[in-house]
């Protein structure tokens, strides 16, 4: 098969992360890979000049035929392509009208190495275009003939909804448009036979993660990063001059970028389209938020707007008039920022590299299994998998809830969102506003907030939430610093709302960490517990943690303190929670090492060949090791659990001088070997570096980095963030609930049941709660690690896409 990839639209991060991820999997299920530049605008001009005017003189290995190319002169000709190709002409609405000086070819051949390295660079590469022409039948005729003519007849459209609507409507047509082609005599009956149907799949590119059916789609995590970049260095100024500002944000019918951004930037106040404001007055209700807010000494204030942003009367409300309200009635000195196009741009985070990847190989596959009688499918993500959705059914949807909207019914248009949508609202709500509601005095309770082990992104922010929610139900939230140690020293002191207003951003734990077990002198824990008054425990951290749980659970058969609702929120960048798909940190720590990854990778590079050993931490759970290889397109990989021996080492220098050997003569290249700490104590980073150097000789050089503690991320990922916030006020509505049940026992002989020591897990993206007991039949306690983690098959998809399997044999 002959498969076209191609991005159309605005463009967003991770559009070159899914050509890449086609390119690849294309040639390594045996396809024939083509990228079509500029969009569908690029279909339409198709190829007017003659192949031999491309320059090949850097002939790339097209795997897995490797060594020699099928066809070498057609592949690698987008090095050649990149950069000065001439100037788009576009008319005032954006739509293309032509170019200048291009070479005249749209359509070109690549091979698995032209798309090397890619996903590292923002936009997209191939360019992209609003075709005004593709719009017309004559303009899809065209681009129908300059398919067949190349003999592809399997396209790959990475855009919004307006582009995967044309790409349905260019699928329905196909077979009209190949009678037509025939009849006017522009092709020949064999080629109208063999290319009778066209096969289409969808990824969605779309920083406003505004389509339905999907969960996120390609770049919008990437924005959101950007958006709460400016958000923090907002902060700082904002608070230094005690002023307002009003952040106008993309997100034209779609208000998940401001929302995340208010939930994730701790913002006071956000406006978005399928929520207005319900009051009949918005600026009333935003100023009294915003008042209290001041009353109890806040020094600063953010507003976030959507550009879609409406009043419950359709009114569009505006970033400059959101500014003159505040000043006008509140008096506050009020700055407007608009980000603009700086959302858009720069290099994808790491959810924007690991999922338009997963995406571009099911892409792949669902082209290969299509039928002319199967519907056009739209590969989406839902759950935390890589799902199949049949393309116009999720436009349709996405259009209901502009009509919604439209239409001022706001709750069917919330409900047409995901359900982490509608919870992340109402966790803007919980913990942004200072209305409080108190429940009824028995059921209000002293609330014990810990950290354990070491820190991880968003361990602060869901302290901060957990406190706000405490204190709008009228419960006591009370900080215990320094883990078990700190308890045992009576280093507790309670919190209040704004004294945890700036956590969200903050990095590290507030609180203070410790790796001390209760079982350290269970009976004063106890003690403790009772001294204080504890009558719920929330504990943030990895392992240490859970273990933590478990000894105090077992502890209650002695001691009557313990039989409280208790609760694990997992937070550690290593992952190694079992159970748990994700724990708090580990987005962040994935995004430190992309960063640093794209540093080294860069380094590498630019010197002679080098191949860089990353070590990674991790403990004893390959988790970072694993995903952050498939974020940065690290060559190879070892993992604890998979171990290392001599004949995997054997193998993988044959694969790397292999490789080097392959590349183009003269280019230097740059690649990365990620290791985890403990994949092996006698092949450290140390061995493994200088047995590259030493077998590497003329071909390629060796050095290694250990990333160690960078991992923990400075400020933690929106994600993170965000993912704290709903975490938290789940755990302690689970606490609340558990309390409730006790109540109804005398309180001298209160039996907290096992259910109610508790983990907070993402089973597939929904919430499980798992009891402690539970969870040890899933643990691997001796590794302090789960088993079978969900993400275990990625190590071999990473080094194939790298070409390990494929090259290994060939020298
Ligand atoms: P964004 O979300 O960034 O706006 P989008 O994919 O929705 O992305 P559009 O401008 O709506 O962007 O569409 C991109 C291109 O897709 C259009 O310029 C046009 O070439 C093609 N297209 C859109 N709708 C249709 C249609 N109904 N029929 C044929 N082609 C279409």
């Amino acid at each position: 098969m002959k498969i076209a990839v191609l991005t159309s639209g605005g463009d967003s991060a991770g559009m070159n992360a899914v050509v890449r991820a086609v390119v690849k999997a294309g040639i390594l299920r045996g396809c024939e890979t083509w990228v079509v530049r500029e969009g569908y605008e690029g279909l339409v001009r198709g190829n007017t000049e003659a192949l031999s005017e491309q320059s090949t003189d850097n002939p790339s290995v097209n795997l897995p035929e490797a060594a020699s190319p099928a066809d070498g002169a057609s592949v690698n000709l987008i090095h050649n392509l990149r950069f000065g190709d001439g100037e788009l002409l576009k008319d005032g609405t954006g739509d293309y009208l032509g170019t200048r000086s291009l070479k005249g070819r749209y359509i070109v051949r690549v091979g698995f190495d032209d798309v090397r390295g890619w996903f590292a660079e923002g936009g997209t590469l191939i360019g992209t275009a609003r075709s005004k022409t593709f719009r017309t039948v004559e303009g899809r005729m065209q681009a129908a003939e300059n398919m067949i003519r190349e003999g592809i007849d399997a396209l790959v459209v990475c855009g919004g909804d307006g582009s995967l609507t044309g790409a349905d409507v260019f699928r329905a047509e196909w077979p009209k448009l190949v009678e037509a082609l025939h009849a006017e005599g522009r092709i020949t009956a064999e080629k109208a036979q063999m290319h009778a149907h066209l096969k289409i799949v969808g990824l969605v590119g779309s920083i406003d993660n505004d389509m339905s059916m999907t969960d996120l789609t390609i770049g919008a995590p990437t924005a959101l990063v950007r958006i709460c970049e400016a958000i923090d260095n907002i902060n700082s100024t904002a608070s230094s001059h005690s002023r307002a500002f009003v952040l106008e944000v993309m997100g034209r019918h779609c208000g998940w970028l401001a929302l995340l951004a208010g939930v994730s930037g701790g913002a006071d106040f956000v406006f978005i389209p399928e929520r207005p404001p319900t009051s009949e007055s918005w600026e009333n209700e935003m100023c009294d938020c915003i008042q209290k807010h001041r009353e109890v000494g806040k020094r600063k204030t953010i507003v976030i707007v959507a550009e879609g942003a409406i009043d419950r009367d359709l009114k569009p409300i505006k970033a400059d008039y959101v500014k003159d309200v505040l000043a006008e009635r509140l008096g506050l000195d009020t700055r407007v920022t608009t980000l603009g196009h700086t959302q858009r741009g720069g290099r994808p985070c790491a959810y924007d590299r690991v999922l338009p990847t997963l995406q571009g190989i099911e892409a792949v596959e669902a082209l290969l299994e299509a039928t002319p009688h199967s519907p056009s499918y739209m590969i989406g993500i839902q759950e935390n998998k890589i799902t199949r959705i049949p393309l116009m059914e999720a436009v349709a949807m996405t259009r209901a809830v502009s009509s919604a909207i439209e239409a001022k019914d706001f709750d069917k248009a919330m409900s047409y969102r995901d359900p982490e949508f509608k919870e992340s609202f109402e966790g803007f709500i919980t913990t942004s506003t200072l209305e409080q509601r108190k429940l009824p005095p028995q059921q209000r309770i002293k609330v014990a907030i810990m950290h354990m082990g070491a820190p991880a992104g968003g361990m602060n922010a869901a302290t901060r939430a957990a406190v706000r929610y405490c204190i709008r139900h009228g419960h006591t939230p009370i900080a215990v610093h320094n883990g078990f140690r700190g308890l045992l020293d009576d280093n507790i002191h309670e919190l209040s709302w704004l004294g945890v207003d700036s956590w969200m951003a903050r990095g590290g734990s507030e609180l203070g960490t410790n790796r001390t077990l209760p079982s350290t002198d269970l009976g004063a824990v106890a003690a403790k517990f009772q001294q204080h008054q504890f009558q719920a425990l929330l504990m943030i951290g990895g392992f240490e943690a859970f273990n933590s749980l478990l000894i105090l659970e077992e502890g209650r058969k002695h001691y009557p303190a313990f039989h409280i609702p208790m609760v694990h929120l997992p937070a550690t960048i290593s992952n190694n929670v079992p159970m748990t798909e994700w724990s708090l940190g580990s987005d962040t720590s994935l995004n430190a090492l992309v960063d640093a990854c794209d540093a080294i990778k860069q380094s590498a590079s630019a010197s002679r060949n080098r191949v860089f050993v990353v070590e990674t931490q991790g403990g004893k759970c390959g988790y970072i090791a694993t995903v952050g290889a498939l974020a940065t397109g690290a060559s190879l990989v070892y993992t604890p659990e998979q171990g290392m021996d001599l004949d995997t080492l054997r193998r993988d220098v044959r694969f790397l001088k292999t490789r080097y050997t392959l590349d183009a003569k003269g280019k230097s290249e740059g690649r990365l070997v990620i290791k985890n700490e403990a994949a092996s104590q006698v092949y450290n980073t140390d061995v493994i570096t200088r047995m590259l150097k030493e077998e590497g000789g003329s071909l390629f050089d060796a050095r290694s980095a250990s990333l160690g503690h960078t991992l923990q991320g400075g400020v933690p990922s929106p994600l993170d963030r965000a993912r704290a916030v709903r975490l938290s006020l789940k755990c302690m509505a689970f606490i609340e609930r558990e309390h409730v049940k006790l109540l109804s026992q005398p309180s001298r002989t209160r039996h907290a049941t096992p259910d109610s020591a508790a983990i907070i897990t993402i089973q597939s993206s929904s919430l499980k709660w798992v009891s402690v007991q539970e969870m040890v039949a899933h643990a691997d306690m001796e590794n302090r690690r789960g088993k079978n983690p969900w993400w275990s098959g990625l190590k071999e998809l990473a080094e194939t896409l790298a070409g390990r399997p494929q090259l290994v044999g060939l020298h």
